[in-house]
Formats: C-alpha cells, sequence, structure tokens
C-alpha cells in the first residue's frame, strides 16, 4: 500500500501503518500516533476513565477531527 497523503502530493511513498478510522496508508512522516483514554462505557453512567492508554494510528486529517 501507497502512502495516501504522499500520494496526493505527486510522492509514492510505501505505507507503514493505517489510519484505523479512515483506512487510509500513511508513512512514517504522516502517521499521527495519538494516545487515547479508555472509557469504560456502560451502567451506572457516567462512565468511567479506566487510566489506561491506547495507542492508536491515525491519518492527519482524522486525529485533526479526533481533537476537535
Ligand atoms: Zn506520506
Ligand atoms: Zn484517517
Amino acid at each position: 500500500m501507497k502512502c495516501y497523503v504522499c500520494a496526493t502530493q505527486g510522492k509514492d511513498t510505501d505505507a507503514v501503518a493505517v489510519c484505523i478510522v479512515c483506512g487510509m496508508g500513511l508513512c512514517m512522516d504522516h502517521l499521527v500516533r495519538e494516545e487515547m483514554d479508555v472509557w469504560e462505557g456502560g451502567y451506572p453512567f457516567p462512565a468511567q476513565k479506566t487510566g489506561k492508554k491506547l495507542p492508536r494510528i491515525l491519518c492527519p486529517d482524522c486525529a485533526g477531527a479526533y481533537r476537535k
């Protein structure tokens, strides 16, 4: 797979990761590694933070949307 961001810039770079949200291929320069808090859902509310962090790979677009 090729990096989608590089492809839009006319470059041809092999992807090393995939965005977990939209599934686009990403090279080392374009992947965004986010540490997301894990929230325990279910009953009763409010959901409780478990204190765990999960590393997730996102593309720049999805990372921007997540930070909103
Ligand atoms: Zn790239
Ligand atoms: Zn994405």
